[in-house]
């Protein structure tokens, strides 16, 4: 039961109906990259998902936009190393960053992706923030270090997002975030809030939706 945790943004009137404005539209595959010469030229907003193996970044990325096998790409045999990018307005693109931490994954693969990654988040003059998932189960795992070591040194601003927190205690839940906040509190580039989301009961939807499009409309009004 999870209904009791209250999500931790703190929102003003208007932001959900402005999180809800920001997912409207027909959701649709734009493109994939496996390398940077393969990349969309950097126009409009990005907003990106990374996370572990398994940690539900599909599922998550199919109930923000309610497009059930949108995620499927994704999962494609030989996409899977690939950037994906995913797009339903002309304000901005959500882009599924390859998973990371698996440990059958071929060493060749593995180097690939953190190249691409690399290059990607220290070059994308147009990306906003990256939405690190971690599972409200198992909290922040050994395989996610280098990832936050590599948003803080490309200086990208980036947030946890807790996902199936269906799958724990209202208690449990609020202990992970604050132990999660915890072990963030030093890292330069992460956003000190935590999200919590479960893609099954649709819990913290909103409040994600709501926190994406206020760094949409921060960053839009820079540019
Ligand atoms: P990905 O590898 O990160 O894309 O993960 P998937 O979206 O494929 O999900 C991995 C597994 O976690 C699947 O068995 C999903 O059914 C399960 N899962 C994903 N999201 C949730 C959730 O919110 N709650 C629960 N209980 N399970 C979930």
């Amino acid at each position: 039961m999870t209904a009791a945790v209250t999500p931790p943004a703190a929102l003003k009137p208007g932001e959900l109906g402005a999180g809800d404005k920001l997912f409207a539209g027909e959701w649709r595959f734009l493109g994939a990259a496996s390398s940077m010469v393969t990349l969309l030229p950097p126009r409009g907003v990005e907003l990106a998902l990374a996370g572990r193996s398994n940690v539900g970044k599909s599922s998550l990325v199919n109930a923000l936009t309610g497009r059930h096998a949108l995620a499927r790409v994704s999962h494609t045999p030989g996409r899977t190393q690939e950037l994906i990018f995913f797009t339903a307005n002309e304000a901005w693109k959500l882009v599924d960053m390859p998973g990371y931490g698996y440990a059958a994954a071929p060493k060749a693969k593995v180097a690939a992706w953190t190249g691409l990654i690399e290059a990607y988040l220290r070059g994308r003059t147009n990306l906003a923030r990256v939405y690190v998932l971690i599972d409200a189960r198992h909290g922040i795992k050994s395989a996610d270090g280098p990832v936050f070591d590599l948003l803080d040194e490309a200086a990208v601003s980036y947030q946890v997002a807790l996902t199936k927190a269906d799958e724990v205690s209202a208690a449990a839940l609020t202990d992970r975030i604050a132990a999660t906040a915890a072990l963030l509190a030093k890292r330069k580039a992460a956003f000190p809030e935590i999200l919590a989301t479960s893609s099954r009961t649709g819990f913290g939807l909103p409040e994600m939706r709501a926190a994406m499009a206020r760094v949409v409309a921060e960053r839009g009004a820079k540019n």
